[in-house]
């Protein structure tokens, strides 16, 4: 017992430690000065809560090693950049409050200790916001650890457009399907086309949920298989949706959802009456009615982000 409450104090503080700005921001003249200024990016070097940090334009990245952190900027930069041209045509966005924080992580461990998020997972972003209104962001942040294999290809890609994507959508925060779908897209096609292999299985299986509920569901279904089909289904109705009138249409299609609904919102932007007009052409585009092999294996999803 003594040592839960000694593992509580140290997760406060922790969540306590993270919720703190780098200390090298120019309130503190001490670390107004980066120690090294290259292509628009600025190393400042070791800081007193153990974090090497360095900046971009549009990020501050808090890590352990400056060519880590160089990598991890430009791949951010160019996602933030090419999601904002792809969902939004380059409009008008809402702005973050402030750079977005990325932390890179040393291992699974210490992401897990520090955030308080299962150690399988690959990574994650943090969003808040006024209340009732998620149009106005208060912070974000991206969590990503250096261990897990597709970090730089997949994982910061995806969790830089979950950033991208927080505050886009009105007073009320991105669906959940929406914004798996989107930010899975933002992957390299061999990740994506897990998904498909997932998405088969629980055709053949009679597993798939139905569209209404799925863009219904406020949060993540429990349990590894029905959170695997909620990512797959979401990743290939996003596709669909965007195959069959781009991306900023899509984008368009969910701020209509939040204000009217979901079916006013169809109809509006896709000409389908319903639920069912919208499974039955996605299940003809999935091309999924001629095979009933029980017998495919899917690889392990390796956690969920
Ligand atoms: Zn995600």
């Amino acid at each position: 017992m003594r040592a839960l409450a000694a593992f509580m104090v140290l997760l406060a503080w922790q969540a306590a430690a993270l919720a703190q700005p780098p200390y090298y921001l120019p309130s503190n003249p001490y670390y107004a000065q980066p120690a090294a200024v290259q292509s628009g990016i600025s190393h400042f070097g070791w800081q007193p809560n153990g974090w090497r940090v360095s900046e971009s334009k549009h990020f501050i990245v808090c890590h352990r090693d400056d060519a880590v952190a160089e990598r991890v900027m430009r791949i951010a930069e160019k996602t933030r950049t090419k999601m904002i041209d792809k969902w939004f045509d380059d409009g008008p966005v809402v702005g973050w409050p402030g750079k977005c924080y990325i932390y890179v992580y040393g291992s699974a461990d210490e992401y897990s200790w520090k955030t308080g998020t299962p150690a399988l997972s690959p990574g994650h972003t943090s969003a808040k916001w006024e209340p009732n209104d998620a149009s106005r962001l208060t912070s974000i942040s991206v969590h990503v650890r250096i261990d897990y294999p597709s970090m730089f290809d997949a994982v910061l890609p995806h969790e830089v457009t979950h950033a991208v994507l927080s505050g886009q959508f009105g007073t009320k925060p991105i669906p959940r399907w929406a914004d798996e779908g989107m930010a899975v897209l933002s992957e390299p096609s061999v990740e994506i086309e897990k998904h498909k292999q997932r998405l088969q299985r629980a055709y053949d299986d009679g597993k798939l949920y139905g569209s209404g509920d799925l863009m219904q569901m406020r949060d993540y279904p429990s349990g590894d298989e029905k959170r695997g089909i909620f990512y797959a289904q979401g990743v290939y109705l996003t596709k669909f949706l965007c195959e069959r009138k781009g991306n900023v249409v899509f984008a368009n299609f969910l701020r209509t959802a939040q204000k009217k609904g979901w079916e006013e919102a169809l109809k509006k932007h896709y000409a389908f009456d319903n639920f069912k007009s919208l499974d039955d052409a996605w299940h003809d585009w999935l091309g999924f009615k001629a095979k009933k092999d029980n017998s495919k294996t899917v690889s392990s999803p390796g956690g969920w982000i």
